[in-house]
């Protein structure tokens, strides 16, 4: 479980806003960011499941966030 900053709760999983860097529940969605969607929460497992099903799951953008990310931190490790 993940607790949100914003409100304390005790969550499966936390909205993270790429764009904003802001990272809450869904009870504080609607505050942090109106224009969001309901919908249901996807885990990696689910993601690769759907795309062994030959379903894209749209989740291209927030992968690419993440590999960026992921190389920015191997980079930042390497230089000590
Ligand atoms: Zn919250």
């Amino acid at each position: 479980m993940k607790t949100c900053r914003s409100c304390g709760s005790s969550v499966l999983a936390l909205i993270f806003d790429i764009e904003k860097k802001l990272l809450f529940c869904h009870e504080c969605a609607p505050r942090f960011c109106p224009t969001l969607v309901r919908s249901p929460v996807y885990t990696d497992k689910d993601i690769a499941l759907l795309k062994s099903m030959g379903i894209d799951a749209g989740t291209g953008r927030i992968e690419q966030f993440l590999r960026e990310r992921r190389n920015e931190l191997e980079l930042n490790s390497n230089r000590g």
